[in-house]
């Protein structure tokens, strides 16, 4: 395997990043790029994204952006994980093979725990299963009779969980409380994390507007709570009439066409890159939106995976209680981090992204 440091200081995305590797391992046909952003909090942990990228400029700009931002997701959520991101170039229908999963699990072995994968978008728990056979730096990994333990499995209920506990800080300061009861949502994505938060708002009294493209999911949730839900066309849901909007489905939604026909008081919801571009924060404030910043409120999914790697590596330099009942404990504080920033947002008059991320300076930047 031919493994190269690049010079990315005059990348668009470059932000000080300590070290970008890219590996190319002909026998497998693996071309990776492994970015580590900030290690100061940590070794960088973060999924590995497989997708067809035009060009290796594309990629290399992807893992820079991706890697930074896990750096702040982490040090927000009180990890002692600093960020890192990994991407390989192809497309994971036709051009993945478990060789070329367990070539990537020796790139990263080769960085000696300076960082640790998981899933991202094109990758699967299997692929980690794969990546486990060459490297013990691997999360993510799925519950079965090889990896029997109560932290294994999908993190997505545990993101959701963070993600209510997010919504009822910008609740609490919207509103003066945190009952979801009698208060109208708006769910753009059904999927492993959106039905999950919709199910526990549900649970709670909240009637629901949502959308999907998957209209089976939609119908599950409709049968299962016909007084509370109704569904609107995936096209039509960023714009009804709704107290808090939860974007679960993809990033990018929040630019200067949608921005101006949101009615919701409030965003809070699971969906990674939320904000089109950084300014977009600015443009919720002026439009009067509160936004409690997504990456603060969907790192559940990343405790749960950096408990699992805890408690598989027997490491667990910050003593963390590695069970379920730990690791729920720890994403509740997502509560009390959203609540911070919503109120020095406030106090300091700036968008709230703009808070969270000079929060999250603060702890990472020793
Ligand atoms: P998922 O693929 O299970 O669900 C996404 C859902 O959105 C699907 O049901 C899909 O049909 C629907 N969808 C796609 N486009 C849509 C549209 N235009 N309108 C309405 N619905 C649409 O994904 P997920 O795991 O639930 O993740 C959702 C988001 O949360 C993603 O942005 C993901 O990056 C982010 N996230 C997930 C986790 C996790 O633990 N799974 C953690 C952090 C962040």
């Amino acid at each position: 395997m031919n493994i190269t440091d690049l010079d990315v200081s005059l990348s668009a995305n470059f932000d000080g990043h300590e070290r970008v590797t890219f590996f190319d391992d002909p026998e497998t046909g693996l071309k990776a790029i492994i970015a580590l952003h900030n290690t100061n909090l940590g070794p960088g942990f973060g999924g590995c994204r497989f997708y067809p990228y035009t060009d290796h400029q594309a990629a290399l700009e992807d893992v820079l952006r991706l890697s930074r931002g896990m750096t702040y997701k982490s040090a927000l959520v009180g990890l002692p994980l600093g960020g890192g991101k990994s991407v390989i170039i192809g497309n994971p229908k036709t051009d993945k093979t478990p060789a070329m999963m367990r070539a990537f699990g020796k790139a990263i072995e080769s960085l000696q725990g300076r960082y640790i994968v998981a899933e991202d978008v094109g990758t699967t728990d299997d692929d980690m299963v794969e990546i486990a056979s060459t490297t013990i730096h691997v999360s993510g990994l799925p519950e079965d009779k090889n990896f029997p333990h109560e932290l294994r499995g999908n993190p997505s209920p545990i993101t959701a969980q963070g993600v209510i506990s997010g919504v009822k800080s910008a609740l609490i300061h919207h509103f003066g409380h945190s009952n979801p009861q009698g208060l109208r949502f708006a769910v753009q994505g059904l999927g492993a994390v959106g039905y999950a938060a919709a199910e526990i708002l549900l649970q709670e009294g909240a009637q629901l507007i949502v959308a999907d493209l998957d209209q089976v999911r939609i119908d599950k949730l409709k049968s299962l709570y016909p007084q509370q839900v109704q569904h609107v066309a995936a096209s039509d849901i960023l714009m009804v009439e709704a107290d808090v909007l939860m974007p679960c489905a993809m990033g990018g939604i929040l630019n200067d066409t949608t921005i101006p026909q949101i009615k919701a008081k409030i965003i809070a919801g699971a969906a990674n890159n939320q904000l089109a571009l950084a300014r977009h924060d600015k443009l919720l404030k002026e439009a009067g939106i509160l936004y409690a910043p997504d990456y603060v409120i969907n790192a559940g999914g990343i405790v749960a995976v950096a408990y699992q790697y805890f408690e598989r590596t027997h490491s667990n330099p910050s003593k963390f209680d590695l069970t379920q009942s730990g690791m729920r404990s720890h994403v509740e504080k997502i509560k009390d981090t959203t609540s911070t920033i919503l109120r020095e947002a406030a106090q300091y008059d700036e968008p709230t992204g703009l808070t969270a991320d000079r929060l999250a300076r603060a702890i990472f930047q020793k």
